[in-house]
């Protein structure tokens, strides 16, 4: 792998698969057989696993533990038991979990450190001043992640759509940041496809209670999945509308902003990310913004996530912006749009 960058502890929390953060959790001389010790990060790694298959619902608090050493070493523990587990389905839900947190942390970064992760993975990349892209990237790297996952089915990320000079793409930066995604996914796959041997005893008991509460889980995964992925491109009309006029800066009401947040929640997109797209608005304070968002995102108060309201209680609001989409009429909560169009499209 590639050069290092210069990271604080702040940063290892987001990023604990670079070397950095292993170099720093073994400077912490944990004994893992020290249970006093070992606690509250067995707990945190429990939190990390649990948030890819909802188990532990009162746990999911995803908000980075307030000690920056228990998150950090958080990671290779809940890495450590996802491999002992040895389920590939669960890695991969893990993997997919943890990288896209990454995507969201990276899309508020600056270029030295996505520049830095980048050159982690070896990736040929340069920052670049072309109109909306930021970067050129060696197609070599481009392919290697924008023919994985969901990107492959999306015509935009084919290489014939792409600007291409002397074997370098341009990409904006939240095109990098999503590929990168890709590649991250893919490295902490591995991470959880290792071997292990010498497990301690109580990591073993975290190993047979995760064990068993995913195979529990796992026959009604795939329409949990379904439920969170949505790619912006298949947002619905009104969301699109809201994110349009965020973007610009102009006033949402209250109940356009309740469904954009609570939309973008169930969609993955974490906190920073959302307070962020607010930034333009021109009574913006970020500290307000960020209550507000851990509110709905059920980090304060009661603790509940709230649930997107249904198109027909927006439409009452006068906030739905297209009724007679053909996939609209079909449906009656935003959160499906995404998933009805997929099924027409099927059809078709
Ligand atoms: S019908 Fe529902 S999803 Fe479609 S624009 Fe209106 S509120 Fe949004």
């Amino acid at each position: 792998m590639g050069e290092s960058i210069l990271l604080t502890p702040v940063d290892l929390v987001k990023y604990p698969f670079l070397p950095e953060a292993k170099k720093y959790v073994a400077e912490l001389g944990i004994d893992l057989n020290d249970l006093g010790e070992l606690e509250s990060i067995v707990d945190r790694a429990k939190v990390r696993i649990a948030a890819t298959f909802e188990f532990l619902a009162h746990m999911q608090n995803q908000a980075p533990y307030k000690k920056s050493e228990v998150e950090i070493a958080a990671f290779p523990v809940a890495a450590f038991v996802v491999a002992g587990v040895k389920d590939k389905t669960l890695a991969e839900r893990y993997a997919l979990s943890e990288a896209k947190k990454i995507y969201n942390y990276l899309l508020d970064e600056k270029d030295n450190v996505i520049l830095g992760i980048a050159k982690f993975f070896e990736w040929d990349i340069n920052p670049s001043k072309q109109g909306p892209f930021s970067y050129t990237l060696h197609f070599v790297y481009y392919l290697r992640n924008a023919t994985k996952g969901r990107l492959v089915h999306s015509p935009e990320w084919k290489l014939v759509n792409r600007q291409l000079d002397k074997g370098q793409v341009s990409v904006t930066k939240n095109e990098v940041c999503r590929l990168l995604q890709e590649e991250i996914k893919n490295y902490i796959e591995d991470r959880t496809k290792e071997e292990v041997t010498k497990i301690p005893q109580l990591l073993q008991d975290v190993i047979e209670e995760i064990k068993a509460e995913f195979l529990k889980r796992k026959p009604h995964l795939s329409e949990f999945d379904q439920k969170i992925q949505a790619e912006e491109s298949e947002y619905p009309p009104c969301i699109m509308d809201f994110l349009d006029r965020t973007a610009k800066g102009q006033h949402l009401s209250h109940a356009e902003r309740f469904t954009l947040v609570t939309y973008l929640l169930h969609q993955g997109i974490g906190v920073d990310r959302i307070v962020n797209l607010f930034s333009n608005v021109a009574d913006f304070r970020e500290d307000k913004t960020r209550y507000q968002v851990e509110h709905l995102a059920g980090q304060r108060g009661s603790r509940t996530p709230y649930r997107t309201y249904n198109c027909s209680t927006l439409q009452t609001h006068g906030v739905c912006v297209n009724p007679n989409d053909p996939v609209c009429k079909r449906i009656r909560n935003p959160l499906t749009y995404h998933l009805r169009k997929k099924s027409i499209k099927k059809r078709e």
